[in-house]
């Protein structure tokens, strides 16, 4: 049968040409990539074996062969795995199925070109691609259990088109032979490989081996050289392990190019043992996907890996955490289906999570200047857990940094020391919720808090709006937004006198204005004229602006309007109308206060022209006056 010549799509064409076209320092984590799909098929083919023994051929010696051959300047990574049958060729080899490789096109884009973006490539990990950075012809031969003849061949100089094509091929797996380009000849000498394998790829489990020449005794022999020590990492002991080692395997599995900022490593001893390598990034990685991220923890039993992913061992918002965790408890030989079901896995995650919150707080109290970097990064992660996990809740609450009023910019305090720094007469935690804790800090709804010598919290996460409510307390102190209801908590009320000298100026006021839901003189301003609140269940302004952002705007709530009796302007106004009540000014000076509201809660005016036409006219009036 001819080969079949056939396109690329799209995406991975992109792809190719930046890792073609560019120029970068570390090319050799190819190699990395390419034992790695190895190991993953070896491992592949012994899980299928544990239900199919009469696939494996006899083959089960795993293995991942490394051949440099200097004549042809090829160099081949080998493996018996589970091979690819000539559709999975296509699927697997034709499109770029990872989200991290669509996530690194997208930087790259953004990044403008790649030769600007040094380390990108690396960062991400392009896996079987990054075989283009030290060829300029692949050629992968591979075949699924079976028999000779369902082997495919397929081959691309990678600008755009690949050949597929049936060969023999007599042994079970996968040959990936690198054409190297002329200024990768590096990468043929023994040398360079075995330190390559050493550094990328010393803890995969199967046996990286290479063939190389030793004279003894003046005669040349070759033996088959095995590089890598496979002891795999999680089952060694804490004391064992170098920083350099554990920090090779986290990129390798995380595919992130910095150093963790923990790594968790233990042992479970009890009724039930397993063992757990853990790491929490020191960054939010390039590659995150807010919403698709993958979460969960690679699976090992007895160090055959069942599940790349299991999703129960690790809850959505610890997402972020990348590890591995190995069990002799459980059965080898179910199928994954049965095995998610075992009670088993719910106490290892337990167990996990409680290790990932205690790892989190201590290095919040320690290393915190480490801490926040993370929690810039994947704090608002960690907040979905607020309301997805219940009974750590006040775990994560902990763990929660914020700006606010009485916080320098930049500067972060804690629900505890907020807590403890609350006057007596206090009894909520007071919040504001807005697009950024700068624009807060001169947000009239603080005034009356600040005059009561009380804090108030400055959150401007976007999940913030759903976390803070859905944990509705801390340590029995109820979280109240500032900016919604009337401030309870060790307000006199405003005496009755004031209220009637204003009766008047508030009745036209709500007459004048349509749009608010109610217009009341206010407890919670000391300075400035005129403030929104939301009443009672209505939403929030920033929470509206959200749900409009995200094209779910309901139209605006009616907000109530607080004018400050105080306020010089206030008064002013209710002079005017105290002395005629017909004044048309007074109406123009109740739109004008509302606008001002408007724009001091961080949303648009309605009608700018008609509101610069107001402001203009006042100037007109006094410049004249
Ligand atoms: P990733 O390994 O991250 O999924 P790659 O681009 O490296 O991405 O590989 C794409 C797919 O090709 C793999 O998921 C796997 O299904 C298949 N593949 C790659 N190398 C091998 C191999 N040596 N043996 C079997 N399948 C392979």
């Amino acid at each position: 049968m001819p080969a079949d010549t056939l396109e690329f799509k799209a995406e991975l064409k992109q792809l190719l040409h930046l890792i073609t076209h560019s120029l970068y320092s570390d090319r050799e984590i190819f190699l990395r990539e390419l034992i790695s799909n190895a190991s993953d098929a070896v491992n592949k083919v012994r899980f299928d074996s544990l239900a199919h023994a009469d696939r494996l051929e006899g083959n089960t010696d795993w293995k991942i062969r490394i051949t440099p051959d200097k004549a042809a300047k090829t160099l081949t990574v080998s493996d018996n795995g589970i091979g690819m049958t000539r559709q999975e060729v296509i699927d697997n080899l034709g499109t770029v199925a990872q989200s991290g490789t669509k996530a690194f096109l997208e930087a790259a884009r953004q990044a403008g070109k790649v030769g600007e973006a040094p380390g990108l490539i690396g960062q991400f990990g392009v896996g079987f691609y990054s075989a283009f950075m030290v060829a300029d012809k692949v050629t992968v031969v591979t075949r699924p259990p079976g028999s000779p003849a369902d082997g495919t061949r397929w081959e691309s100089d990678g600008q755009g088109q690949f050949s597929v094509e049936p060969c023999e091929k007599p042994a079970r797996g996968t040959d990936v032979i690198l054409h190297l380009k002329e200024d990768a000849t590096e990468f043929l000498d023994p040398w360079r490989l075995r330190s390559l394998v050493k550094k990328f790829s010393d803890f995969i489990e199967h046996p990286v081996v290479m063939d190389v020449e030793a004279e003894t005794d003046g005669k040349k022999e070759t033996t088959e050289e095995t590089l890598n020590s496979r002891k795999a990492i999680w089952l060694r002991n804490k004391s064992e392990v170098k920083p350099e080692e554990y920090e090779e395997f986290y990129k390798q599995i995380s595919h992130d190019a910095q150093p963790p900022a923990a790594t968790i490593h233990y042992a479970a001893e009890g009724r039930t043992q397993f063992k757990v390598l853990a790491f929490v990034p020191a960054h939010k990685p390039l590659s995150f996907d807010w919403e698709e991220q993958s979460t969960g923890l690679k699976l090992y039993v007895q160090r055959v890996l069942i599940m790349d992913r299991c999703e129960q061992l690790l809850p959505f918002y610890l997402r972020f955490v990348k590890g591995v965790v190995d069990s002799a408890d459980l059965p080898l030989n179910v199928s994954r289906e049965i095995l998610q079901q075992n009670p088993l896995l719910d106490v290892i995650a337990k167990s996990v999570v409680k290790n990932v919150l205690d790892t989190l707080a201590g290095m919040k109290n320690v290393e915190p200047e480490k801490y926040l970097t993370f929690y810039k990064g994947l704090g608002p992660v960690l907040k979905e857990g607020l309301t997805r996990d219940w009974a750590n809740r006040e775990k994560i609450a902990d763990l929660l940094l914020f700006e606010s009023a009485n916080t320098e910019p930049g500067k972060y305090t804690t629900f505890a020391e907020y807590v403890e720094k609350m006057p007596e007469d206090q009894k909520e935690i007071h919040y504001l919720i807005g697009d950024s804790a700068e624009q807060m800090r001169r947000s009239p709804y603080l005034e009356a808090f600040k005059a009561r010598g009380q804090d108030v919290l400055l959150l401007a996460d976007p999940i913030d709006e759903f976390a803070l409510p859905g944990l509705g307390e801390y340590k029995g102190k109820r979280l109240q937004a500032a900016d919604r209801g009337e401030p309870s908590a060790g307000d006199g009320d405003i005496p009755a006198e004031v209220k009637e000298r204003f009766a008047g100026l508030v009745s036209v006021f709500k007459e004048k204005l349509p749009e608010v839901a109610d217009v009341r003189l206010s407890k919670r301003l000391t300075e400035s004229a005129a403030c929104l609140v939301a009443d009672g269940a209505a939403m929030t302004a920033h929470m509206e602006r959200l749900m409009e952002r995200f094209g779910r705007g309901e139209g605006r709530s009616k907000r109530v309007m607080e004018l400050n009796p105080n306020n010089p302007a206030v008064e002013a106004a209710r002079e005017l109308h105290s002395k005629d009540s017909k004044d048309p000014r007074v109406g123009a000076y109740a739109r004008l206060l509302f606008e001002q509201a408007v724009i001091a809660e961080g949303s648009k005016v309605a009608d700018p022209a008609a509101f610069a036409r107001l402001v203009n006219d006042l100037i007109t009036r006094d410049a004249k006056g």
